[in-house]
């Protein structure tokens, strides 16, 4: 059960609320690229707003190393929000400070203000109790939807938190059942499907869900280290030559839980415009690397998938950024899509990848945090929801 408070539980009527989200998207030639994040918080922004309350809206963006970077400014997003939600959205040019202070006190219920990017200060890494402070003196109540940053304690999100009324949001809310009850008591069989570039990246995954899970399906770079950790020959595909004693464990550990690919697409370079080629696993030749799972895989996963109740999916098949070595990622996509199951995908690659097959909308659900959501994967509490107020 979700043992936290929600914006459900709390009276929002003539409060001033701070909401933390995360609005860290990509912005080109100072324009707001992909939005997903941004709508993610919709509904949280919505109901807070019908509730009666004013809203100060924080966020971080970038790496700006808690300096003033134009940049990493928040501006074209709260333009961007502007649009989105048909409303004017107010914008104050520091989330400190006088300038902050000012807006917020003149902020009248159902107005919205974003804050400038909390990362220009560097007390927002640090956590700094000064910082929580200064930010917490703007409102009555502060709300936590940005579940793309929970994994880090910072001090928007976690110093805040135990300064005010906390509540979560309905985004943060919806990851964590997705990502957390999902998975701990998930329908059965329980399929996990992990791929990606490095096994060092995902050993917390693989050992947490191999307790959970019925099987896991492994793809991607990763499949490499496993593969060199049997003996096979890698020759220029991407292995971790200090990951091999830790492939062999989680060999041993898993028996047939863990099933590696049968063929993989070998490739002549590193390109799209490589020459190429689907074969049996065995050793690969010289000058030659992996770059994709083959189609035998495929459709043994497919079938894996299609009897499951459960998918959770981390990491590409392959190297999906090159349309040649996309196929086992977007076959994979498509048996996700094509089957009766309960999915979740996380991870940033992931979710593009899913995004750009065209099946977003077949998932039940697509994380918007990456580390967050490999950290859930790994069975950890998050300290930006730990901080918020118990039921
Ligand atoms: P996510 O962001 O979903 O967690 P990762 O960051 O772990 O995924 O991995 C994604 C990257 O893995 C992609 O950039 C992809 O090109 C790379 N990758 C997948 N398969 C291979 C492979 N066989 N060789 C090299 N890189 C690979
Ligand atoms: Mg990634």
């Amino acid at each position: 059960m979700f043992k936290k408070k929600t914006i459900r539980d709390l009276d929002f009527k003539g409060k001033r609320v701070l909401v933390r989200v995360d609005f860290n998207v990509p912005i080109n030639d100072g324009k707001v690229g992909d939005d997903t994040r941004i709508r993610a918080a919709l509904p949280t922004i919505q109901y807070l707003l019908d509730k009666g309350a004013a809203l100060i809206l924080t966020s971080h963006l970038g790496r700006p190393k808690g300096e003033v970077k134009p940049e990493f400014s928040l501006a074209p997003v709260a333009k961007h929000l502007s649009e989105v939600i048909g409303m004017p959205v107010k914008f104050a040019d520091d989330c400190l400070g006088d300038i902050a202070k000012e807006t917020a006190e003149s902020l009248k219920a159902g107005e919205i203000l974003l804050l400038e990017n909390t990362r220009f200060h560097q007390g927002e890494k640090k956590n700094d109790p000064a910082m929580a402070k200064e930010l917490a003196s703007l409102a009555d109540i502060f709300v936590n939807d940005a579940f793309g940053t929970a994994h880090r304690a910072h001090a928007s999100n976690v110093g805040v938190a135990k300064l005010l009324p906390s509540a979560a949001g309905f985004l943060l809310e919806k990851e964590l059942i997705y990502l957390g009850e999902t998975i701990a008591n998930a329908a059965h069989p329980f399929v996990a499907i992990l791929g990606g570039a490095k096994v060092s990246d995902k050993i917390g995954v693989i050992t947490n869900l191999l307790g959970k899970t019925d099987q896991i399906l492994i793809g991607g770079g990763m499949a490499n280290t496993f593969f060199a950790a049997q003996g096979f020959q890698m020759a220029d595909s991407l292995v971790e030559a200090d990951a091999l004693d830790t492939a062999k464990e989680l060999l041993a550990k898993a028996g047939d839980k863990l099933q590696l690919p049968v063929d993989v697409v070998i490739a002549s370079e590193f390109s799209n415009q490589a020459e190429y080629k689907v074969v049996p696993l065995g050793d690969v030749p010289d000058g030659w690397r992996i770059l994709d799972i083959g189609e035998a895989t495929v459709a043994a996963y497919a079938s894996i998938i299609q009897k499951s109740k459960t998918v959770v999916w981390n990491g590409p098949m392959g190297v999906f950024e090159f349309p040649n070595f996309a196929k086992g990622t977007f076959g994979v996509a498509q048996a996700v899509a094509d089957a009766d199951v309960v999915s979740v995908i996380g991870g940033g690659d992931s979710v593009a990848a899913i995004k750009e097959a065209g099946l977003a909308e077949k998932v039940s659900h697509i994380s918007t945090g990456g580390g967050a959501s490999l950290e859930m994967l790994e069975g950890k509490v998050l300290p930006g929801v730990a901080a918020l107020a118990d039921k």
